[in-house]
Formats: structure tokens, sequence, C-alpha cells
């Protein structure tokens, strides 16, 4: 999709710090961390929600969630800890109409989630 954010970093017309690439899925640094490591995976493909997602997309999201789980290995947190947190609409505070996974780690957090 021309206008979206996660369209454009995933082909490179937004420099992004990449922590992570493939064919199917790109993680990179999130602009504004919210923990020492803060990495957003997202599908190459435009999917704008979970909702969004068909059964076509299965295999892709499987990749999307072990490529959360390879990122955390990679960040050395995964014996610290570590969330994958997705925001889906207003209520969860999504910003970006374009799936993603953030991967958190590298503190100890809090107990609430919502
Ligand atoms: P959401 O709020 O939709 O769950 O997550 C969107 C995330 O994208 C936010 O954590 C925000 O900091 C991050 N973000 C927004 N714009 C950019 C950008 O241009 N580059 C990177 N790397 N992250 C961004
Ligand atoms: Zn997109």
């Amino acid at each position: 999709m021309d206008n979206c954010l996660f369209c454009r970093i995933a082909a490179g017309e937004i420099p992004s710090t990449k922590v992570y690439e493939d064919e199917q899925v790109l993680a990179f640094r999130d602009i504004a961390p919210q923990a020492p490591t803060h990495v957003l995976v997202i599908p190459k493909k435009h999917v704008s929600g979970w909702y969004a997602a068909k059964d076509e997309d299965d295999a892709l999201l499987a990749h999307l969630m072990r490529t959360a789980a390879a990122v955390a290995k990679m960040e050395g947190v995964v014996e610290s800890g570590f969330r994958v947190v997705s925001n889906c609409g207003p209520d969860a505070q999504q910003t970006v109409p374009h799936l993603h996974l953030h991967v958190l780690g590298g503190k100890e957090m809090g107990g609430k989630m919502g």
C-alpha cells in the first residue's frame, strides 16, 4: 500500500534499523523504544490487522510469531524474559494500521497489561 508507513519501511523507502529480514518479514527497532529491547516485527505484505488476515495468511502469521521469538533470542532476552504485544484497534492504541508485533525486553515490566 502506497501510503502505509510500514509498507514504506518494508520497501526501504523509509530507513529503519534492521534486526532481521527475510522474504516474508522484517524486524526493525522502534523509533520510540519503551524498553531496552523494542523491536517491531511486520509482514512485508500489507495486512491491516488481525481481522484482515485470511486463511491463506496462516503460514505467514506463524512465521511472524516465530520471528518474534527469534528476535528475542538475538537480543539476548530469552532468559530474562520478554513480552510480545500486538495492539489492535483504537482502544488498544494501535497507531499504524499494518499488522505488527512489538518485542519488548531488557527490563522488568509491570504486571498490568491493560
Ligand atoms: P502501535 O502503536 O500501532 O502498536 O505501534 C506502532 C509503533 O511504531 C510505535 O511504537 C511507534 O513508536 C513506531 N513507529 C512509528 N513511526 C515509526 C517509524 O517511522 N520508524 C520506526 N522504526 N518506528 C515507528
Ligand atoms: Zn502496510
